[in-house]
């Protein structure tokens, strides 16, 4: 059964595949796995819809992985800012040089495995699509589809029935399968059973019980910190500065302050900007300054865009330009 499920889904794909800038065509030649590798490593927590045009702009920038070990750290976490979890950016730079340095992506999911940052989703993910092995990328989108064709709450159970059903041969496009399946028909919530390829081999859609696949996470509250940055602006101008290399948001440039903490520090704020990580929310209070107190550089407010400033501290800046025009909004 599960063999014919596997033939269903893949004549599926043929016929509906998503057309992506870092994908080839189902059944043709492979795709390089530079573009595999930087895909992949952009979409981990982002969206096809945000990664399509950063992703299209990296590879004119860098059209090669060489290109790319060449540029330097500024440079690319410039082009990262706005992209969230720089530490996925860090690494990029750092698994682009060793794989320059050693000529050319290993085509193992083993040694890929190897690289600085390539988890082993990644890995499997690059091996499988670029390389053909017979690995097997678990991500959401492919638990969730696996977790309700076999009708499984245990991750550890999925990924066992997900090595078992994977068709030797075809691991690229059978993942890809997959994950486009995941994000359009076999939803997190609401999945389109009818007008789903596995709706006679699927468990779940059986058992008329698809949303309870897969076990849901409990999630845990986030604790919340408080920072300091200082707001130096003269004229047309903001004093910037770049945040240590190591820790979040290592290497990009910052608005200047001391190192987050769990206390609120007292402080007369100009403006306060709430930000969300993944771990942690964060209280930013913008703090009015006169002259810069650490290393860094004035940056033109009109050139903001090309500055590299992460989210956090676009946003942070935005509220404090606000605030400084309606004061009566601030903080
Ligand atoms: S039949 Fe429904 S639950 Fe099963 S794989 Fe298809 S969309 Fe998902």
């Amino acid at each position: 059964m599960h063999a014919k499920a596997a033939d269903r889904l893949l004549h599926h794909y043929s016929n509906h595949a998503r057309v992506l800038p870092w994908r080839a065509p189902p059944g043709q030649a492979r795709q390089e796995p530079y573009k595999v590798w930087l895909s992949e490593v952009m979409l981990q927590q982002t969206t096809v819809a945000t990664v399509t045009p950063r992703f299209l702009r990296f590879l004119e920038r860098w059209p090669t992985v060489d290109a790319l070990a060449a540029a330097s750290d500024e440079e690319i976490l410039a082009e990262w800012a706005g992209l969230g979890y720089y530490a996925r950016a860090r690494n990029l730079i750092s698994c682009a040089r060793v794989i320059a340095e050693r000529g050319g992506f290993p085509g193992s999911e083993a040694e890929l495995r190897q690289l600085p940052g390539l988890g082993a989703y990644t890995a499997a993910a690059v091996a499988a699509i670029a390389f053909g092995a017979d690995a097997v990328p678990i991500d959401t989108n492919v638990e969730r589809v696996v977790a309700r064709v076999f009708g499984l709450t245990d991750r550890a159970e999925v990924t066992e029935a997900a090595r078992t059903w994977w068709p030797a041969g075809r691991a690229g496009d059978f993942a890809q399968a997959c994950m486009d399946l995941g994000a359009s028909i076999c939803r997190p919530r609401q999945p389109l059973c009818q007008s789903c390829p596995l709706k006679d081999d699927c468990r779940a859609a059986k058992l008329g019980t698809a949303h309870a696949f897969p076990a849901r996470k409990l999630k845990k509250a986030r604790p919340h910190r408080f920072g300091l940055a200082w707001w130096i602006r003269q004229g047309d101008h903001v004093w910037l500065t770049r945040r240590p290399a190591q820790g979040l948001l290592g290497g990009m440039a910052a608005l200047p302050g001391p190192e987050w903490g769990d206390e609120r520090p007292s402080a007369n704020p100009l403006a306060i900007h709430r930000h969300g990580f993944t771990h942690f929310t964060l209280d930013l209070m913008l703090v009015p300054r006169t002259e810069p107190t650490e290393e860094g550089w004035w940056q033109a407010l009109k050139g903001l865009a090309d500055a590299g400033l992460p989210t956090l501290y676009r946003r942070a800046i935005e509220c404090a330009l606000a605030a400084e025009r309606e004061p009566r909004l601030a903080a």
